[in-house]
């Protein structure tokens, strides 16, 4: 697929860049939507705002990835259900994936990449 530099993509990375966790939202419906479209994946409507996301989630799913300490050590897939209902693939940053348990509350921050990250809540 091409993907034109005004894209719902482009635009979230954008946001991404400049520090905002931006997730889009329906005029039509109301709902959130990830990842970034043209069309709202609920309703078909093309009317889709820009909100900042709460950044609250929780654990939704995960799995522990297997890697050698030099290659940067085991890190968790993590599938995120956001508080807006919307669900993401990340990781979760500063605990170690074996102390980490589906429904745990994390909140997430942009990292250097830039990308989102998610941290459990109550840690630094
Ligand atoms: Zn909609």
């Amino acid at each position: 697929m091409t993907e034109l530099p005004e894209g719902p993509d482009a635009r979230f990375r954008h946001h991404l860049a400049e520090g905002r966790f931006m997730i889009q939202r329906c005029e039509a419906c109301g709902r959130h939507g990830f990842a970034p479209r043209v069309l709202c994946k609920h309703c078909g409507a093309d009317r889709l705002a820009w909100v900042e996301a709460s950044g609250k989630g929780h654990l939704y799913a995960a799995t522990t990835v297997r890697q050698k300490p030099e290659k940067g050590g085991d890190y968790l897939y993590a599938m995120v259900e956001l508080a807006e209902g919307v669900r993401m693939i990340s990781t979760v940053v500063g605990t170690a994936p074996d102390a980490l348990h589906i429904g745990d509350r994390l909140r997430a921050e942009i990292d250097d990449t830039p990308r989102v990250i998610f941290r459990k809540e109550g840690t630094a």
